[in-house]
């Protein structure tokens, strides 16, 4: 009770995790959003918004490719919000332009084809615009590619989750299984590793390791170590900042 309260009473800072995909990144952030009472961006789920729309609108070239020209007067027009849904163990909804996306948008098919989406660089410009948007009262904890080095340049605490490659398809494998979704272990691994691919070699704000931001290797700990290294982290950075004003 205390720790929440002096939680509740210290200034309010800006998280940015950043990693690969299916590194349990939203996991962590989310929980970490849930213990401090902050604000929770997905901001994946907001480029797998906008591939679900392109998929919608049929913007892909049979090659794989988007059709960047036709896709582009629509986004202006794009919302993508958040909502947390009563009795759904208070999770968070993704909504594109209003409609309730959140299962569609984690599907194989909007997984690949999420990164082609990323690429593009006014995707990018209008996705930032709105991420910015969502943190400028601080009390926010977003996770990414993205968000310590272009969305929050100076985020008060920077992390960057990494594991391999084979460890996160097992991961994304097994929620997969979960949710009902029975798909060969070999596709979701081509998967995250050619998200990897292109993630790390776009030319816009490639996932990169902010020079600020601590490390880490989410292969080998549980998830309970996981919390209390983030935590640890959290309180450190508000102790600093309390000290420096
Ligand atoms: O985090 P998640 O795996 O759901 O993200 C889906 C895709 O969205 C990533 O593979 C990446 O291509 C893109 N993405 C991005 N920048 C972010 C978040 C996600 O390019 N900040």
């Amino acid at each position: 009770m205390s720790e929440m309260h002096e939680i509740t009473d210290a200034p309010k800072i800006i998280v940015a995790i950043d990693g690969y995909s299916s590194s349990g990144k939203s996991t962590m952030a989310r929980e970490l959003a849930k213990r401090v009472g902050y604000i929770y961006i997905d901001s994946g789920a907001m480029y797998r918004a906008v591939a679900l729309y392109a998929l919608r609108q049929k913007l892909f070239n049979s090659d794989g490719s988007v059709n960047v020209k036709q896709l582009l007067p629509h986004l202006p027009q794009l919302t993508i919000t958040f909502q947390k849904k009563a009795g759904d163990d208070g999770v968070q909804h993704t909504l594109l332009n209003g409609e309730d996306v959140e299962k569609d948008i984690r599907d194989m098919e909007v997984s690949s084809h999420v990164s082609q989406i990323a690429e593009i660089p006014e995707v990018r410009e209008r996705m930032v615009t709105l991420q910015k948007e969502f943190g400028k009262n601080k009390g926010i904890v977003m996770d990414g590619r993205d968000i310590g080095t272009t969305v929050f340049p100076h985020a008060d605490l920077k992390v960057f989750v990494y594991a391999s490659a084979h460890e996160r398809a097992r991961r994304r494998w097994r929620e997969l299984q979960l949710k009902g979704i029975n798909i060969n272990f070999e596709d979701v691994l081509r998967n995250v590793e050619e998200r990897d691919r292109i993630d790390t070699t776009r030319a816009v704000s490639p996932l990169v390791k902010a020079h600020d931001a601590i490390e880490l290797d989410n292969g080998a700990v549980t998830h309970e170590e996981q919390m209390e290294w983030l935590m640890h982290h959290f309180q450190i950075t508000l102790e600093k900042i309390e000290n420096e004003s």
